[in-house]
């Protein structure tokens, strides 16, 4: 017997047209101050709405943005979607040769472009011939802008634009849930980059996942501020997230100056706010400068949190920065840290570690480990080490236009490429990914741990360990430092600060110290970049 409840459709329309029935009032603030209400933008998104018919957009054509996070981009993330084009939001660090196979394969249909970022993509608009239109965002600058009849206004464009007057969710019928909404395209560190095409209704189930209570739990009292670029993995889901909740928004731009992060945190009074790892290490410094007394939730994802960094904001602000888990393949949150009710009488240090952890998987999220070897499903014992396996409703089935059985089981489930324990309670902890992991005479090393490990020396400011090709051991670590300025620690130090802590054959053989370390496009250090300068010239 089939249920009788109404047969309607989760589309991204609903998020739009319940913002402005129920948060009309709300704000969504841009660097530079300036503060729109939800009113607004929905109005402007219903004008955009009906610019892309007269553009001769087609539904289904890619609408690409190549923009850093700002209400304008955000306009786009509602009117895109809503009339049943796809939003292919380009990151805007990666290589011209990575661009133009990104929008290349997509077949990007008009690019929407952030002026002061114009000058990175123009050059390579001879060798993608299928973009219709350039459209201009404003974002404060003042960069030129080629004469040429394909580049066009984004302000001028929506105010010669009516709006949308009917509503999107009502042309959704149950069948176009399932219609993509959304690609985003992984780095490919291993061959070319592989598009993962969202639909509506994954979309709107990740977005109730990050409305759960008791894990990210985004509210109508939130205001939420995505550090993390609107272009990796959709900002973590957080600005659709915020609207569905009704949270205000803060979108803080092209600049990553700590001074400018931390003073709209402060005077935007944010709650919730996400970046990758390494951002929160160059924001540490700054926090005690700031009235940050409404934060109530930091997270922290992309890669590993170093457990030193997580306690250093408790002490500083009494919120760590939370794990959250996931991937451009998982809308991308799969699994958030934090401590449960068990955890209560725990010791301190008890609670540190499962801090650390990655957590608890979202609801509809299933994850498994597997034995590298034979793919025999492991024990969740919370020891043994296997391969991160992942199922459900917002994980990618598939990549766009590109056949990959690698990274899929026979049953369908998503291979993570990450190493990982899972416990008694379903506590994900990740180990490592299978690539960083040093294999030392046959046995594993974690770089993860190395790297949690050194970062707890007070003068270690960021550290990232890598293998080293070794004649005897096949593969032996080796450190790359940055420490505090004026620092004078040794190798020597940094070996008698591990020493206690791991095992004597986990010390590495070499430490460098450096000024920086290489960052990926998502601002995540980049083993890579590391790896190439360890080969032989
Ligand atoms: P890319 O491979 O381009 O970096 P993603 O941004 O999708 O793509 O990164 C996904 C990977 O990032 C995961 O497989 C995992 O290795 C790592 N990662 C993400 N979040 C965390 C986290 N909270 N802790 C540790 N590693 C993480």
């Amino acid at each position: 017997v089939e249920g009788l409840m109404q047969p309607r459709p989760l589309t991204i329309a609903h998020i739009l047209e319940r913002a402005e029935r129920l948060y009309a009032h709300k704000h969504v603030t841009t660097a530079g101050g300036e503060r729109l209400t939800y009113a607004e933008v929905t109005g402007h998104a219903r004008r955009l709405a009906t610019a892309l018919d007269s553009l001769g957009v087609p539904a289904g054509a890619r609408v690409a943005t190549f923009a850093s996070n700002s209400r304008r981009h955000l306009e786009l993330y509602l009117a895109v979607p809503a009339t049943k084009r796809v939003l292919h939001s380009i990151n805007i660090r990666l290589s011209a040769e990575h661009l133009e196979y990104i929008a290349g394969h997509a077949e990007d249909d008009v690019v929407f472009v952030d002026r002061g970022l114009l000058a990175r993509i123009w050059p390579s608009a001879g060798k993608l011939p299928r973009v219709r239109y350039w459209v201009v965002l404003a974002d404060g600058t003042d960069d030129p802008i080629p004469a040429d009849p394909r580049i066009l206004d984004y302000d001028e464009l929506i105010a010669g634009a009516e709006p949308f007057a009917g509503s999107f969710e009502e042309t959704f019928a149950l069948a176009d849930e399932n219609l993509a909404s959304g690609l985003c395209y992984t780095s490919g560190t291993t061959g070319p980059p592989k598009g993962v095409l969202y639909s509506h209704r994954s979309t709107i189930l990740h977005c109730l996942g990050t409305l759960a209570a008791g894990l990210i739990g985004l509210c109508e009292s939130d205001v939420v501020m995505p550090i993390v670029p609107m272009f990796h993995a959709n900002a973590w889901g957080l600005p659709y997230g915020a609207m569905m909740a009704g949270a205000s928004l803060v979108l803080p731009g092209a600049s990553a100056e700590p001074a400018h992060l931390l003073g709209l945190m402060e005077s935007e009074r944010v709650t919730v706010a996400g970046a990758v790892p390494t951002v929160w290490t160059s924001l540490l410094p700054e926090l005690r400068r700031h009235d940050l007394s409404a934060t109530r939730f930091l997270l922290g994802g992309g890669s590993a949190v170093p457990p030193a960094l997580s306690e250093a904001c408790r002490a500083a602000l009494g919120v760590p920065v939370t794990h959250s888990w996931g991937m451009t393949e998982i809308s991308p949150v799969g699994a958030i840290g934090g401590t449960r009710t068990q955890h209560r009488d725990a010791t301190e240090a008890d609670q540190v570690a499962v801090r650390a952890a990655q957590g608890q998987p979202l609801p509809l999220v299933n994850v498994r480990i597997t034995d590298v070897e034979t793919g025999q499903e492991l024990p969740c014992d919370g020891s043994a080490v296997g391969e991160l396996q992942v199922a459900g409703p917002w994980v990618a089935g598939g990549y766009f236009r590109t056949d990959d059985g690698e990274s899929f089981t026979g049953d369908g489930w998503l291979r993570t490429g990450d190493l990982a324990t899972i416990d008694a309670h379903g506590y994900l902890r990740l180990v490592d990914r299978m690539k960083d992991l040093i294999k030392s005479g046959g046995e594993w090393i974690s770089s993860v741990e190395l790297e949690a490990a050194l970062s707890a020396h007070p003068d270690v400011v960021e550290v990232a360990v890598i293998a080293r090709p070794d004649p005897r051991w096949m593969e032996r670590p080796v450190a790359y430092v940055v420490v505090r300025e004026g620092s004078a620690a040794t190798a020597a130090d940094l070996t008698r600060h591990l020493t206690p802590r791991v095992a004597k054959w986990w010390l590495p053989d070499e430490f460098v110290f450096m000024t920086t370390l290489p960052k990926t496009g998502t601002d995540k250090l980049s083993k890579t970049a590391l790896r190439e300068s360890l080969r032989p010239a």
